[in-house]
């Protein structure tokens, strides 16, 4: 039985994101809410720009963690209740809908262990949904000499979300007046330089595709749009595409 997807409070779902981000189907199931009923307006234009300043992660990202509770979420509850995984509802997507159910209740009544592993094996090859190709935040598929820098952008995600803690730590410690902080008397500066140093590092983010050279090995050595590495930052792309 599919479960109602039910509207919930922006504020209580964005503290759900905050407190639980270990959890990945709970912050899953706010974020579905959040985007659903485009409560993010509250605060943002777009949902990418939620997704950038609220969450520290790329709409991409959001949307994969969306989908892993759209998957469980179609499978009855005595299925659903072995999915604890965004890796197993990945594995689960690529199983017809009709089947993820069965796929999974005849891997426990044969005491095998729900894993992406075993959910892929447990399905004749033809059977398999072909899987998605990796595609940029444009919607443009990745050539495959580029999916390697492609899926290093968690690096710089780490120093982005790095960067927005100082930003709120220093943020409260100054409107709370913490002795501690006493000599720190231009809080509006270091809030603009700490601003700075993210849209710097943003920078390094690989966003999409170069719309020049469309990543093309042969052209993109060359090209001056993206200095040879193929993809462009969101800032580039807003500015080439
Ligand atoms: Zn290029």
């Amino acid at each position: 039985m599919k479960q109602e997807l039910i509207d919930g409070d922006y504020g209580e779902d964005c503290w759900i994101i905050e407190q639980k981000m270990e959890s990945v189907f709970e912050v899953g199931a706010a974020l579905e809410r959040i985007k659903r009923t485009k409560s993010y307006k509250v605060e943002f234009k777009t949902w990418e720009e939620f997704c950038d300043n609220k969450i520290n992660r790329t709409a991409s990202y959001a949307n994969r963690m969306i989908s892993a509770v759209v998957v469980k979420e179609s499978i009855p509850k005595k299925a659903s209740r072995h999915i604890t995984n965004e890796a197993q509802a990945r594995a689960l997507a690529s199983v017809p809908a009709e089947q993820r159910a069965e796929v999974v209740l005849d891997l426990v009544a044969s005491q095998v262990p729900v894993t992406e592993a075993s959910i892929l094996k447990s399905v004749p090859i033809g059977i398999l949904s072909t899987p998605a190709t990796e595609l940029d935040e444009e919607k443009q598929e990745i050539p495959d000499a580029l999916i390697p820098i492609w899926r290093r952008r968690d690096e710089i995600q780490k120093l982005l979300s790095a960067c927005s803690l100082i930003k709120s730590a220093v943020r409260s410690a100054c409107n709370e007046q913490d002795a501690l902080w006493v000599e720190l008397t231009d809080m509006q500066q270091t809030q603009r330089d700490l601003a700075n140093i993210w849209t710097q590092l943003k920078l390094a983010m690989p966003y999409a595709v170069c719309p020049t050279c469309r990543g093309k090995e042969a052209k993109c050595e060359d090209c001056k749009n993206c200095s040879g590495r193929g993809m462009v930052s969101q800032f580039r792309w807003k500015q080439t595409s």
